[in-house]
């Protein structure tokens, strides 16, 4: 019996709808310090994707491994490459995509999080919820988007457990239920009972300070002789979240109103398998997305992708643009022909790249979930659609508040043109928020930004790219707000130099210096319409 061209459709359907099954795609939300390199390192290595900790970006080896593509980042010795790494654990494929963080933020960082199904919340135990991952945080929250929480460092000094959960739910409204509970104190720390309370693995340093605790599993029996009172409170606090009814509860858990809490310290690599378990167990697998026109695009219809992430200049000599495309249905080989949904135009993906760090190696295949890199991307911009077959286009990414101002001009006036060119250009990569005010006229755009480092990566390229350098002044402002074209007049005749400013993509936005200024405008000009913008700074 041959085979007919639906049979072999309905296999290739069914082989994609099995592959997405097997996909957790998710992010770590944290502060900087928190951890975040020492567990992506750690779960890397329980999961055996590599060899030795350490050998993905450890802090102390991260200037060593930094990616040379900018001059810049090497200066920094900071990473400002967002990449994915896939681990295979369980019959699983988890990718990790990187959140550039540290003490500077970007628009990219808060995009990362568009490409993700699933977030881990990173808290320090001796600091909790933190500025950065507040703000993280908020756009998980705005995406609804399921959020399993890790507490880390618990080896060293830290907060009392129900203290720390009840600082989650109190500031930030999300329902803690842990799946597992620290004996001993944060700093004295003996091991982990599990929530069903008969499952108890004790943390013993390794000697030497190897990279790996030993983990030892001890009866409930055992346990109670070998860990004495810090057993019988464990197991009271235990009993305490029961009747408080903590308990895991899947489908607040996927609308991202309760979390998960797990309990570990990543450098040690203790707990770490357990949250490994709680990804593959718990974290959704990706699910059919929706377009533009609000219809949902089954998960094993034909290719499709969005582009979250633009890399320019990784490579000098070839002033390469990478985009970071998220697969969101169907499966992709490489050397397909996509369309570019934005033009119509033909997409060639002869090289198509799999990236974590400064590593790249040559993607053949990938499934929903999955992220692949794409040389020579010139013309796509974040947020675009990538489809085969029949037309498909996703809604765009949204923009995030922007809280950082500065005033760009170009250094050379003779070179206005390049500068011009490459204002756009940076603009439509979603580089930084380019804004113009009657006050200044395009002559001197304003740039908006979520995190200064933008301002950094538009000067280098400015300079480098276009030969237009530019001065920037920073402006003492740090909200924006959405208003309409009734309320244009009112916004104008406020004082303050730029204060209204009409973004390229139409969007008029009052800029405002703070919080206490916005109360004022409020008080004294109720009709006038400041709406925030969607998920960004905590404000
Ligand atoms: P990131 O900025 O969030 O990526 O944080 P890092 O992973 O670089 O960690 C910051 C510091 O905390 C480093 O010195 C780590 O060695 C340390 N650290 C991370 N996890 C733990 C842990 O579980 N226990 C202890 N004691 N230190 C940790």
């Amino acid at each position: 019996m041959s085979t007919t061209a639906e049979e072999t459709n309905d296999k290739s359907t069914r082989e994609v709808v099995a592959e997405a099954g097997r996909r957790r795609t998710f992010a770590v939300i944290s502060h900087p310090d928190a951890g975040k390199s020492t567990l992506t390192e750690a779960l890397a290595l329980h999961a055996a994707a590599i060899t030795s900790a350490g050998a993905v970006h450890g802090k102390g080896e991260r200037r060593g491994v930094t990616s040379d593509w900018m001059e810049m980042e090497q200066a920094r010795g900071i990473s400002i490459t967002s990449a994915a790494l896939r681990i295979d654990y369980a019959d699983r494929v988890l990718n990790l995509l990187d959140t550039p963080g540290h003490a500077d933020f970007s628009e990219d960082t808060y995009r990362v999080l568009s490409a993700v199904d699933c977030a881990v919340m990173l808290l320090d135990s001796a600091k909790g919820l933190e500025a950065q991952t507040l703000k993280l945080f908020d756009v998980c929250r705005a995406r609804r988007m399921p959020v399993i929480t890790f507490v880390n460092k618990w080896d060293r000094p830290g907060r009392e457990p129900l203290e720390l959960l009840d600082e989650v739910e109190q500031r930030i409204g999300l329902r803690p239920t842990p799946l597992n509970w620290p004996v001993g104190i944060a700093g004295d720390f003996r091991g982990l009972l599990e929530r069903d309370g008969t499952t108890y693995t004790r943390f013993t340093r390794t000697p030497g300070g190897a990279t790996r605790a030993i983990e030892e599993t001890l009866t409930p029996e055992e346990a109670a002789g070998a860990e004495g009172d810090a057993w019988t409170q464990a197991v009271e606090e235990l009993e305490l979240l029961g009747e408080i009814g903590a308990d895991f509860d899947p489908a607040s858990f996927m609308a991202g109103e309760s979390s998960p809490v797990l309990f570990g310290a990543a450098l040690p690599n203790f707990g770490v398998s357990q949250l490994l378990r709680a990804l593959v167990d718990l974290a959704p697998a990706p699910t059919g997305p929706v377009d533009a026109r609000g219809a949902e695009r089954p998960i094993g219809a034909p290719f499709s992708g969005q582009v979250f992430k633009m890399q320019a200049n990784m490579d000098k000599a070839h002033r390469d643009r990478m985009a970071f495309v998220r697969v969101s249905t169907g499966r992709f080989e490489r050397g397909m022909v996509l369309t570019h949904a934005a033009t119509g135009r033909p997409f060639a993906t002869k090289y198509t790249q799999a990236v974590f760090g400064s590593e790249r190696t040559t993607i053949e295949t990938a499934y929903p979930g999955d992220v692949i890199a794409l040389v020579n991307a010139a013309a796509l911009k974040v947020g675009d659609t990538l489809y085969a077959g029949p037309k498909v286009e996703f809604p765009p990414i949204p923009s995030f508040a922007p809280e950082h101002f500065a005033v760009a001009r170009a250094l050379d006036a003779g070179r206005y043109k390049q500068f011009q060119r490459g204002i756009a250009q940076l603009d439509a990569e979603g580089v930084v928020q380019v804004l113009t005010s009657d006050v200044r006229g395009e002559q001197a755009p304003v740039l908006a930004a979520v995190g200064p480092l933008q301002f950094d990566v538009v000067s280098h390229r400015m300079a480098e790219e276009f030969r237009a350098p530019i001065e920037l002044a920073h402006l003492d402002y740090t909200l924006a707000r959405r208003t309409d074209a009734a309320s244009a007049p009112t916004a104008h005749s406020l004082s303050g130099a730029e204060v209204l400013t009409r973004r390229s993509d139409g969007e008029l936005l009052v800029l405002v210096h703070n919080k206490w200024r916005l109360r004022v405008i409020q008080r004294d000009h109720p009709e006038l319409v400041l709406e925030p913008l969607l998920a960004g700074g905590v404000e």
